[in-house]
């Protein structure tokens, strides 16, 4: 496929510490791509190398098939969106908007509407100052300011970490609305999980200077690499199991194992693998022992009838089917589990 990004064994230490460490990075044309990881793991050094801002000590970026080495950040065709705080204070929102183009352009007041329309505020606003905007719509217009040169690439460094909750669902919805609207390629910071799985086409994990997974948000979420890249994209409960190649026989029931595994060990499983039956029903039997109410669901944390030993485990359910607390119920397990040898190095 032509176009996107593509970065290769891109390389980046700050002294002795090194940050990117032979780093490979497709986004595909026309797609958004999440990048997610620890604080601390080279996010913001890898858009920065990619806008050209800092020079990789190695590798290769490359956008829309151009090779970005000897060109300047203001020749990239990228179109940048910070937190917050980017726009120009004492120019209008048309005057924002039109900053990067030419001149002939920045005249043509359908310019303004149309890129206006496109995230979607009034036509009206083009006259404010960013003062007259709240934290959401400043965000909304430096995305039209950043779409409107009809940039290569577009990168968002945590857009709406700034923004209080509600504004933040309506202005994701704007961004993103806009985005696959001009068909954008797109790489979005984030160290907001749940954005990113809902947000994106292709989720990519950093760790220890490499993307440890790229994948889409069902395969990073039910397929992780490994344990640790399990348990940052969401919860997990651990259940002792019998691991039989691609089985693994555990006390609340058998359940798939994608990666075969063998011996004494234990599987991971989210909370909402865990299904609630009546106590007649299901694979074993477990009494509820306190529950976590979240309004549309809940945590349930479970204490399994076992013939020795104490287990006990965590499911979800959505809120009304949530059992009582010393309510009997059934277990069974869904989906598949990632297995958990003892002994395996854990990397963070
Ligand atoms: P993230 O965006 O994932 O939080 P960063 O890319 O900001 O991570 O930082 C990665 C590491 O590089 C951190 O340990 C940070 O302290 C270090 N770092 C970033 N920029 C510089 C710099 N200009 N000089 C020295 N160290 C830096």
């Amino acid at each position: 496929m032509s176009g996107g990004m593509k970065v290769t064994g891109l390389a980046k230490s700050y002294g002795t510490a090194k940050v990117l460490d032979g780093l490979d990075l497709t986004a595909p044309a026309g797609q958004l791509t999440a990048l997610i990881g620890r604080s601390g793991s080279g996010k913001t050094t890898l858009l920065r190398l990619i806008a050209g801002f800092d020079r990789p000590d190695a590798g290769t970026v490359m956008i829309a098939d151009r090779p970005m080495a000897d060109v300047p950040p203001e020749r990239r065709r990228i179109g940048y969106v910070p937190q917050e705080g980017s726009l120009f204070p004492h120019l209008t929102v048309a005057g924002n908007v039109t900053f990067g183009l030419p001149r002939r352009a920045r005249r043509d007041r359908h310019v303004v509407a149309d890129m206006l329309e496109l995230v979607a505020l009034d036509h009206r606003y083009a006259r404010r100052y960013p003062h007259q905007l709240s934290g959401g719509e400043q965000q909304r217009v430096a995305l039209a300011r950043a779409l409107a040169t009809r940039p290569d690439l577009v990168l968002l460094d945590e857009p709406f970490s700034a923004l209080d909750a509600e504004l933040r669902a309506d202005t994701r919805r704007a961004v993103t609305a806009a985005l696959a609207a001009t068909a954008a390629t797109t790489v979005l910071v984030t160290h907001d999980q749940a954005e990113a799985l809902s947000l994106a086409a292709q989720v990519a994990v950093l760790r220890d200077g490499v993307i440890v997974q790229a994948g889409s948000p069902e395969a990073v979420y039910r397929r992780p690499a490994d344990d640790v890249v399990a348990a940052f994209v969401g919860e997990l409960t651990m259940i002792p199991a019998q691991l039989t190649g691609d089985t693994a026989e555990t006390p609340i029931g058998p359940i798939a194992l994608p990666h075969p595994a063998y011996g004494d060990g234990a599987v991971l499983v989210r909370p909402e693998q865990v299904m609630i039956t009546d106590p007649e029903n299901g694979f074993a039997r477990a009494k509820a022992v306190t529950i976590d109410f979240r309004g549309h669901d809940g945590l349930v944390e479970l204490l399994v009838d076992a013939e020795r030993g104490h287990l006990t485990l965590t499911a979800r359910t959505a809120g009304q089917l949530l059992p009582a607390p010393g309510q009997r119920v059934g277990l069974h397990l869904t989906g598949t589990a990632l297995a958990s040898t003892p002994g395996k190095p854990r990397r963070k």
